[in-house]
């Protein structure tokens, strides 16, 4: 264990542990957020939510190679510990836990979580195996860090569905007790959802990218004036998303928002996700909006 500033650095479970029973014994309660690091305006609005609620708040910081497919990016995934501490500090975080690999997965813990039919379907029909690397380390994220609150970004929705699932159906008392809060997507100023992944972007990447904010916000805009049709609202996005020929399409959806299940026309308190996944160049990008149906 490290005190970096005012942060203290954490490696290992054992370590975590110690610290949130001590936190604990001082009357604080534990707020965490689980993050793969390069953070950036997104994650530090997460820790500063859990750090108005939360007399504790441990961020941790790990690339998980589970959650990523064999062609992916997992070696090129941006990482800065030294930045990220940084980070975490300005915004109000007091642990950072960066185990390893071996910390996370000792020889021997070989179970995997799976999350049927959620998990299956567009990210999850992408990269097959993604939803149980995060549902796995997320759990055993949660038994170190032993949270009562998790926050979690609506710019992964499917993620935040299955991470619920998780909690829901963990047979883990401390793992099956932990709050999960969603907040909202932080975005550039011209609308960009912010992610670690932006770094690979050239310059006219960026501005290619641009269109996804673009699609998402013309379909919201269809469905907020009464275009209730799956099939017209997917088309407006894809028609929009046509306009930049770099853009290749994995997927652009209108489904319900609680279960992400198909449904022709939305109706009256429905709440609609437009989901898209687009490549650009080498770089795979995913975002979101939420409509509710008056
Ligand atoms: P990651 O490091 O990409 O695995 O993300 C860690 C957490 O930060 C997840 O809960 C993400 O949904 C959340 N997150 C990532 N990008 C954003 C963003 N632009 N706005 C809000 N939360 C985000």
């Amino acid at each position: 264990m490290s005190i970096k500033r005012d942060i203290v650095v954490g490696t290992t479970v054992a370590e975590m542990h110690q610290i949130v029973a001590a936190a604990r014994l001082h009357g604080s309660t534990v707020g965490c957020i689980p993050t793969m690091g390069y953070l950036h305006d997104g994650h530090a609005s997460l820790i500063r939510a859990a750090s108005a609620k939360h007399g504790l708040v441990v961020v941790s910081i790990f690339v998980n190679p589970t959650q990523f497919g064999p062609q992916e990016d997992f070696e090129r995934y941006p990482r800065n510990l030294e930045r990220d501490i940084h980070v975490v500090t300005n915004a109000g975080g007091s642990v950072v836990f960066a185990p390893t690999v071996e910390e996370m997965y000792p020889t021997g813990a070989q179970s995997t979580i799976h999350i049927p039919h959620i998990s299956e379907i567009l990210e999850g029909a992408v990269r097959p195996t993604h939803f149980d690397g995060v549902a796995t380390v997320v759990s055993r994220l949660f038994e170190a860090m032993q949270p009562d609150e998790a926050f979690f970004g609506q710019k992964d929705l499917q993620q935040t569905l299955i991470i619920k699932h998780m909690v829901a159906s963990s047979s883990i008392p401390e793992v099956g007790k932990v709050t999960v809060t969603v907040l909202p997507t932080q975005r550039e100023p011209n609308g960009l959802a912010r992610s670690s992944r932006n770094v690979y972007l050239s310059v006219k990447d960026h501005d290619d990218a641009l269109v996804i904010y673009r699609a998402l916000s013309v379909a919201s805009h269809l469905a907020r004036s009464g275009e209730y049709s799956k099939k017209a609202l997917e088309q407006t996005m894809l028609n929009t998303l046509a306009t930049v020929p770099a853009v290749t399409v994995e997927y652009a959806v209108a489904v319900e928002a609680e279960t992400l299940q198909t449904k022709e026309f939305f109706q009256s308190g429905d709440e609609i996700a437009f989901l898209i996944a687009v490549t650009l160049g080498r770089t795979r990008l995913i975002d979101n909006m939420v409509v509710a149906v008056d």
